[in-house]
């Protein structure tokens, strides 16, 4: 086995007994992106000399007795999250070459901890899309099928961590773009509780939606990467200044007791066969290790993607109007101001961010604000009270991840209705901010991954985390992908 099949909690082990050196575990993750990179494209840059450099330094601190959970352990980053001197893009040609003077803060903090950061990883332009697809810089692969996307936005992030280039990966999750792509590559993705992880540093798609979170091969290393970023930042003004929630203490505390709701709307209505019958199983194994089952109804959330298609694009085209030409990337020609700007964002921005600010910007727009984006609003509003009421009565919910596996690339390129689909089960936690966590729960019968969903109460990361490490218990572990069909 190589080092790159470790997880962090493994990994930890093996460099605290000094059985391994983080300099050799940075080769083997390297080594492993060699291997794999040229087949499955998950980075956009692999930052050699800044991986080396901090291995070499975790090394001195494993040595001096001063390491934290993450020092020497390898981790890429999406492509969205800005890091100092090191060319960050979100995949996008309006970004291309800008190297950002600052590290956001999910960054600094990784850093500080001692954590190696292998580079940045590919995803769908300025994360808009569920398969990568809408890269400027060409698709990432899933490993379990090359013909397959690995779902997205975070698609890249999910691919390093499924095939060991990374042992965890950091992405973002604005409707589902960490919990979907872990489904798809049999890891596991957790989205926190809305203002837990600081957005300061973290390229704006949807600010009210938005949230870093990690991927892992298990619910341990989930949490410990979780707790690495997580905390108050004054630089962010939707940050949580109230204490972190502890999820540690009752991590192993099992499925015992726990009341879990089954949600009529998101019963997975329209989901392929085989991941309906995935959810059905991990509902009763639950049932049988003395968890409750308890049927709730949550009318407000029946229309999940038309209330976040009118309030993701909405708050984008305002995000995105920042990328003009002046202030960073790519600029084109002009003979004056707006003609530059108006070059510059038709050349930069690809077909889907052109779509979304085009569509955000009618339901924004004066005569149309009340009825789209206003509208949108009371709904959100609603939903979250149906979220509530429900809370009152189970623990966690339970719900698919994504409604099919992996999809073959092209198959939904052409159409964006079919591909905003792919979100319906993981859009309603992020219209009302609470936390979410898809984990592996088995494959179909062609061996592709499935995820099953946990949804908790704001600042619920407690049960939710019990709540998923039980799920694994029962469940296992995802297996790796088949190196051999991957490696060039
Ligand atoms: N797939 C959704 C979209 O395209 C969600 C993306 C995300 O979570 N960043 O907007």
């Amino acid at each position: 086995m190589s080092a790159a099949d470790l997880s962090i909690g493994g990994a930890r082990a093996a460099l605290d007994a000094g059985d391994l050196s983080a300099v050799e575990l940075a080769d083997a993750v390297l080594d492993r992106a060699s291997a794999t990179e040229a087949q499955l494209h998950a980075y956009l840059l692999i930052d050699h000399e800044g991986a080396r450099a901090a291995a070499v330094a975790a090394d001195e601190a494993i040595a001096a007795g001063t390491a934290g959970p993450l020092t020497g352990i390898p981790i890429a980053l999406k492509d969205n999250m800005v890091t100092e001197g090191v060319e960050t893009t979100c995949a996008s040609q309006i970004l291309a070459g800008w190297e950002p003077p600052y590290d956001g803060t999910a960054v600094a903090k990784l850093k500080q901890s001692g954590a190696v950061i292998v580079g940045k990883t590919n995803l769908d332009e300025f994360a808009m899309g569920s398969s990568t697809e809408n890269s400027a810089f060409g698709t990432s692969r899933n490993p379990w099928d090359t013909d397959r996307v690995p779902g997205g936005s975070s698609g890249g992030s999910a691919v390093s961590v499924a095939v060991g280039s990374a042992l965890g990966a950091f992405g973002s999750d604005t409707g589902g773009s960490i919990r979907q792509p872990a489904a798809l590559t049999g890891t596991v993705g957790f989205k926190p509780t809305y203002g837990l992880v600081s957005r300061y540093g973290l390229i704006a798609f949807a600010s009210s939606l938005d949230q870093i979170g990690p991927f892992a091969r298990d619910v341990d290393d989930a949490l410990t990467l979780f707790e690495a970023v997580a905390g108050h930042d004054p630089m962010d003004s939707t940050s949580w200044d109230g204490a972190v929630p502890d999820a540690r203490p009752t991590l192993d505390a099992g499925p015992e007791g726990l009341r879990v709701g089954v949600v009529e709307e998101m019963n997975g209505e329209g989901a392929d066969p085989q991941v309906l019958a995935r959810y059905r199983e991990v509902l009763s194994a639950l049932e049988s290790a003395g968890a409750t089952l308890v049927d709730v109804s949550m009318p407000s959330i029946a229309h999940p993607v038309s209330t976040y298609y009118l309030i993701a694009p909405a708050e984008a085209s305002a995000n995105l109007a920042r990328f003009d030409g002046i202030r960073y990337g790519h600029r084109a020609d002009g003979e004056t101001v707006e003609e530059l700007m108006a070059r510059t964002r038709g050349e930069g921005f690809g077909p889907e961010v052109i779509r979304r600010i085009l569509l955000g910007t009618y339901a924004l727009s004066a005569g149309y604000y009340d009825a789209f984006y206003g509208q949108a609003q009371k709904v959100r509003t609603l939903a979250i009270q149906d979220f509530e009421r429900a809370y009152e009565q189970v623990d966690v919910i339970a719900a698919p991840t994504s409604p099919t596996t992996a999809f073959k690339i092209g198959e939904r390129s052409e159409n964006p209705l079919a591909m905003y689909l792919s979100d319906v089960f993981t859009i309603p936690s992020n219209l009302s901010g609470h936390p979410a966590i898809s984990v592996p729960a088995g494959t179909d019968d062609a061996g592709l991954p499935i995820g099953f969903q946990l949804l908790a109460p704001a600042l619920g990361e407690p049960v939710l985390f019990r709540a998923a490490k039980a799920v694994e218990s029962l469940m296992g572990v995802s297996a790796r992908p088949r190196l051999e069909e991957v490696a060039g």
